[in-house]
């Protein structure tokens, strides 16, 4: 198994080392490397699969491009520092370190290549630390999503902000912890992942740990002609969800 895993990462590595050359073109425009291809890369496997999805350079996949609108609009957040990026995406990352000016920390629960190993239900920090939080696709992993959206707040400076986004798949949120969605093969050190299916109650749930929710939608950030350029002009981009403490 190990030598087919290898296998595999070598055949991933190859593919994003020639994909900016296979997908050369100038119909869709990734905002965060600014470069131009004829598609965006597919994503996911078999009965996942989805189209024109992930950047062929740097790896931004829809709802990276469309909150990386919203950070880099003048209604996103203004600079502060520091800034906490949970679970990190190295396409971001660049925007969030330019936020942050020098106070940019990363961090995940079991994750080597992070600066802080830590729980999001119970955050080693003192109240009112950070200036901003990215936290993107990881609640619906954590077994209990109000604990760490109240820790998320918590750690916030009054009138700091806090990015949540997840993936909205229901009207009506179900938890479903005792039957994960991803269950980790024996002796994979992970959690399982995909406790919870969320629905369009996700702010009440944001509001319930003490935000300010607020619902940015692509129609917000970018016109027609954009979205479809940005490949933003599908589900997959959703929402962003940015909950606010108040001052
Ligand atoms: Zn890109």
């Amino acid at each position: 198994m190990r030598l087919f895993e290898q296998a595999e990462a070598k055949v991933r590595r190859l593919r994003r080392l020639a994909s900016p050359l296979i997908w050369a073109g100038g119909t869709v425009h990734c905002p965060l490397c600014e470069r131009s291809f004829r598609g965006f890369r597919p994503a996911g496997k078999r009965r996942t699969r989805r189209a024109n999805a992930v950047c062929p350079y740097c790896g931004a996949r829809e709802r990276d491009r469309l909150t990386h609108l919203f950070l880099t609009s003048p209604d996103g957040p203004a600079p502060g520092s520091p800034i906490l990026h949970v679970a990190p995406e190295a396409c971001i990352a660049p925007r969030l370190r330019e936020l942050a000016g020098g106070g940019y920390v990363t961090a995940d629960l079991v994750r080597a290549d992070v600066d802080e190993r830590i729980d999001v239900m119970a955050i080693p920090h003192a109240d009112a630390t950070f200036h901003g939080v990215y936290c993107s696709h990881v609640l619906q992993d954590v077994p209990d999503d109000i604990a760490a959206m109240s820790e998320l707040h918590r750690i916030l400076k009054p009138g700091g902000w806090a990015i949540l986004n997840i993936p909205v798949t229901a009207p009506v949120t179900v938890d479903h912890r005792d039957v994960p969605g991803r269950v980790r093969r024996p002796g994979d050190r992970r959690p399982d992942e995909h406790l919870r299916t969320y629905g369009r109650d996700f702010p009440q749930r944001m509001a319930t740990a003490g935000f300010d929710a607020h619902v940015i939608v692509p129609e917000d950030l970018a016109t027609a002609q954009e979205r479809i350029r940005f490949g933003i002009d599908t589900t997959a981009a959703g929402s962003v969800y940015l909950g606010v403490k108040s001052q």
